[in-house]
């Protein structure tokens, strides 16, 4: 495998094509946003720089790696020669069957379709294709360059070799490759987001604030980064969005979203992406927002 497809540049696809690209594959990196493609290319070079300075790249790699990305806002265009598409687009079900369908039309024929959908049913994102045996889930985690989870899922008609293919692919580009079957939310999110839409539960009932909240599961439980930190660097619309699918794909209310998160998601408070969630990230920090009262 030499060319990849990668469709939606925003947080995660950036970090996508970044690390197949690092790893010498060819990438065409698909949005229908230009700005977005812009901001994606920019912030591919930061990431690099920061690995450069770290000690964990050379400036020739950056070069080969960014001279291996292209960029495309049509998805005809940028999946012709693909044989793995990974889409990276906003977390909508629509929208993402849609995507497929574009897909199905306009890959070549044994190409793969992977979805890095956080909690969307990989089996209904077949069911737009005429191929479900060749899609299938490859979730990465945020940040991309940096985590080495890769959770691969499969749908109801994944095939064995499809499967296969993606967990060697995994493991080529520096990932640990773990699978999971086709069910809202799969492993990682069907855990973490209940976790996380209880801690801004505790915030909107008044049981404590945001420090005190990321403090007590930071020192309490070992987490390196607190719950309502995390919401925000995952973008509060993805929590959102991935628990309607927990609350809708089983029927149970405890899934709903806090009344705060969905207030917070319909004002655009995102989280680090729009400068302010949880914590304001305007001046470029982390810091509290003391002024407000989120109870
Ligand atoms: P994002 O909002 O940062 O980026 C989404 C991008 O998709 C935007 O640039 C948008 O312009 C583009 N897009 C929308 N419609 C498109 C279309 N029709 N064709 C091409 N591009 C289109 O979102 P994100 O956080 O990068 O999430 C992308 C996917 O990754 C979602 O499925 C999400 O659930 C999943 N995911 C997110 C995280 C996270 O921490 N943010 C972690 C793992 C998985």
């Amino acid at each position: 495998m030499k060319n990849i497809s990668v469709i939606g540049s925003g947080t995660m696809g950036n970090g996508i094509a970044h690390v197949f690209a690092q790893h010498g594959y060819k990438v065409a990196l698909i949005d229908v946003n230009p700005a977005a493609l812009e901001k994606a290319l920019t912030a591919i070079t930061k990431n690099f720089d920061r690995q450069i300075a770290k000690g964990n790249a050379t400036e020739d790699l950056k070069n080969s790696a960014m001279a291996n990305i292209t960029t495309y806002t049509s998805i005809a265009e940028g999946v012709k020669n693909a044989e793995l598409v990974v889409e990276a687009a906003t977390e909508n079900s629509d929208l993402k069957l849609k995507i497929f369908t574009d897909m199905d039309s306009h890959a070549p024929q044994g190409c793969i379709l992977a979805s890095n959908t956080s909690s969307i049913s990989i089996t209904k994102l077949a069911s737009g294709t005429s191929r479900p045996g060749k899609v299938i889930g490859m979730h990465f985690m945020n940040p991309v360059p940096v985590m080495k989870l890769v959770e691969v899922i499969n749908g109801y008609s994944t095939e064995k070799e499809v499967t296969n293919t993606i967990i060697e692919l995994s493991k080529a580009i520096g990932k640990v490759p773990v699978p999971s079957n086709d069910f809202p939310g799969f492993i990682a999110n069907r855990i973490l987001m209940p976790m996380i839409n209880e801690a801004i539960y505790s915030l909107h009932e008044g049981v404590a604030g945001v420090s005190e909240i990321d403090t007590i599961m930071k020192l309490g439980m070992a987490h390196p980064m607190g719950p309502l930190q995390l919401a925000d660097f995952i973008g509060l619309d993805v929590c959102h969005s991935i628990l309607m699918v927990l609350y809708n794909g089983f029927g149970n209310p405890k899934y709903a979203p806090c009344p705060l998160l969905t207030n917070m998601v319909t004002a655009k408070k995102l989280g680090v992406k729009t400068g302010e969630g949880f914590y304001d990230y305007s001046g470029g920090n982390k810091e509290l927002i003391v002024s407000k009262s989120f109870g």
